[in-house]
């Protein structure tokens, strides 16, 4: 039965929105569409109806001790698949893969790093240790037993970027081959010249997150200029979690196999905490928060330390194949059902891990199973909507997010349709578990057309869309939509909304800041008595009818001009 509040949207829609459906049911009134080329719109709240109950079953379903915390090449990994293939079954969906399965295999390495000699730092005789985990969290991608260094140079390169388009260059011309560099996490923050209380907009995206400022990038940089290994200092503000996050890198690592064995990337990838560094500067004679702030402008050189590093890991490998599960609804235009809407979510999660107040399982609630179960409901809503959408969807549910968006990676690399056939991607990493918000977030908002489509909805709903409320934290590049976005396919990233119904704008943001602290990948990240997905069924509700919409519109959502993956996308259609 709807309630009082859809029924008000209802009529808030009818009259609100100029609609025409393709089969000429509704007897709206509604005014000329702006241009006669306006696709065929239904309502929001005409379409199949996503129910909160539905979500919360299947994440608490997904998030059980039996599934092991959904670790990819784990018993975990087997229960899970076997769970989505089922439900996607059930949902009456097709095997999204064309050789007939619901299965794209992923092949991955699984490395477990372990020291076999400890970071230390030397210089005219005297010594500094690190502690393993405690100080040091190291790794080598080498697909090969171990990996080392050997009295090697160390030198502080500030940000570690080399950015053109900024006319930032932190190396200059000094040559890092062979050395080990120390690098600041995050991208420059830099003063706006005219109000230096604020950042420069104009360089590094002002508050929000660049790429140069993922810690991806900082490796890949440091691989690009020949060095031997690359410790990133750890800050959590600037970061955007504790040392202890870090710390689960320490767990099995999966990375797709380069033809090279990954031999092309540094020999130690690694973090060493704030305090850490400060001794090594210390001992190098300088000052840490002197050399950081000078390199936050364009003049910053590299600054040898006069000391030399050493260490040693041992790898354990293994191959494993995981596996992305995709299903398929099929278009019912002739013309454009061999274009597809993505929808994803990732299903793994970290397994089973160190203890945690006794409890092992990372059950990865929030982070994964509830991104995994919306999806599951936008396809049976899809499933169901009428007129049945023009295009086709996908629903792909794919492995290794954690371990660095991998699966997606693997997904975007060998696309099982083409991508320029692939109309959009909608990526959903975690939702909204606290009650209805006046408004939805978008990370990234103004990248590309999904955001239009995601306000004239929203709007129906009486919403707003808002931007990601912690641009600084470089979310953009932390979630599977960005594989797509990468290779040029337009992604929606949306995000919980802030602004919760009845209560302060503080409210939210103190609710955000405690599952970061305390549940974020942890083992508590568990369904909660206080959980109330009714929000996140007004969210799914609305990314349900972005795609629904999308599938159905005369064109193809573009990126907006100027956005850092159009060019990628143009490229695609000249082919
Ligand atoms: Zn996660």
């Amino acid at each position: 039965m709807p309630n009082l509040r859809s029924l008000q949207l209802m009529t808030a829609a009818a009259l609100a929105l100029a609609l025409t459906t393709a089969c000429g049911r509704t007897e709206q009134a509604a005014p000329a569409p702006a241009t006669s080329t306006a696709p065929a719109v239904v309502p929001v709240a005409a379409l199949p109806r996503i129910e909160p109950a539905a979500i919360l079953e299947t994440t608490t379903r997904l998030s059980m001790d039996k599934f092991q915390g959904r670790a990819p090449g784990t018993v975990g990994e087997d229960i899970t698949v076997g769970y989505l293939e089922a439900k996607f079954k059930e949902l009456g969906l097709k095997p999204g893969n064309p050789d007939g399965t619901y299965i794209q295999k992923v092949p991955l390495v699984g490395i477990i790093g372990s020291e076999t000699k400890p970071l230390t730092f030397t210089k005219a005789g005297k010594t500094l240790g690190l502690k393993w985990k405690d100080d040091v969290v190291a790794w080598s991608k080498h697909v090969a037993p171990a990996a080392s260094i050997a009295g090697s140079d160390v030198v502080f390169v500030g940000y570690g970027v080399e950015a053109p388009e900024y006319g930032w260059n932190d190396f200059k011309d000094v040559d890092v081959k062979g050395k080990t560099i120390v690098v600041l996490v995050n991208d420059p923050p830099v003063p706006d010249p005219a109000n230096p209380s604020q950042l420069d907009s104009k360089t590094f995206g002002g508050k929000a997150m660049t790429y140069y400022g993922r810690w991806t990038y900082k490796f890949e940089e440091g691989a690009r200029k020949g060095a031997a290994a690359v410790l990133i200092v750890h800050e959590t503000a600037p970061a955007g979690y504790p040392f202890s996050v870090v710390q689960g890198n320490l767990n099995e690592k999966f990375d797709l196999v380069a033809p090279d064995k990954n031999m092309g990337k540094v020999n130690i990838e690694g973090w060493i905490t704030l305090e850490a560094a400060r001794k090594l500067f210390t001992m190098a004679g300088q000052d840490y928060d002197a050399l950081k702030k000078q390199a936050l402008t364009k003049d910053f050189k590299p600054v040898p330390l006069g000391v030399k590093a050493s260490m040693a890991v041992a790898n354990k490998l293994r191959t494993i194949d995981s596996r992305n599960v995709v299903a398929k609804l099929e278009g019912s235009d002739p013309a454009l059902k061999d274009e597809y809407v993505v929808y994803s979510a990732h299903w793994d999660h970290l397994g089973v891990g160190a203890p945690v107040n006794g409890d092992t399982i990372y059950n990865g609630a929030l982070d994964n199973a509830s991104g995994v179960a919306t999806v599951l409901e936008i396809a049976r809503a899809l499933k169901q909507a009428q007129p049945q959408p023009k295009r086709s969807f996908l629903f792909l549910m794919v492995t290794a997010e954690e371990k660095g968006l991998i699966g997606s990676e693997y997904y975007s690399l060998n696309p099982l349709y083409p991508l320029a056939k692939t109309a959009a991607n909608i990526n959903i990493d975690g939702v909204n578990q606290w009650g209805k918000t006046k408004d939805i977030s978008v990370v990234g908002l103004g990248a590309s057309d999904l955001d239009d489509y995601l306000r004239e909805a929203a709007k129906e709903q009486g919403r707003t869309i808002t931007p990601d409320p912690e641009p600084e934290k470089g979310f953009y590049y932390r979630s599977d939509h960005f594989n797509f976005a990468k290779q040029g396919v337009p992604a929606l990233d949306p995000d919980s909304g802030i602004d919760y119904i009845g209560k302060s704008a503080e409210w939210g943001k103190a609710k955000r800041d405690e599952y970061t602290e305390k549940d974020y990948h942890a083992p508590s990240d568990q369904v909660k008595p206080d959980w109330d997905l009714s929000g996140a069924a007004e969210d799914a509700q609305l990314l349900m009818a972005v795609g629904y919409r999308v599938a159905n519109a005369d064109k193809l959502p573009e990126w907006k001009p100027g956005n850092e993956f159009k060019a990628k996308r143009d490229a695609m259609f000249k082919k």
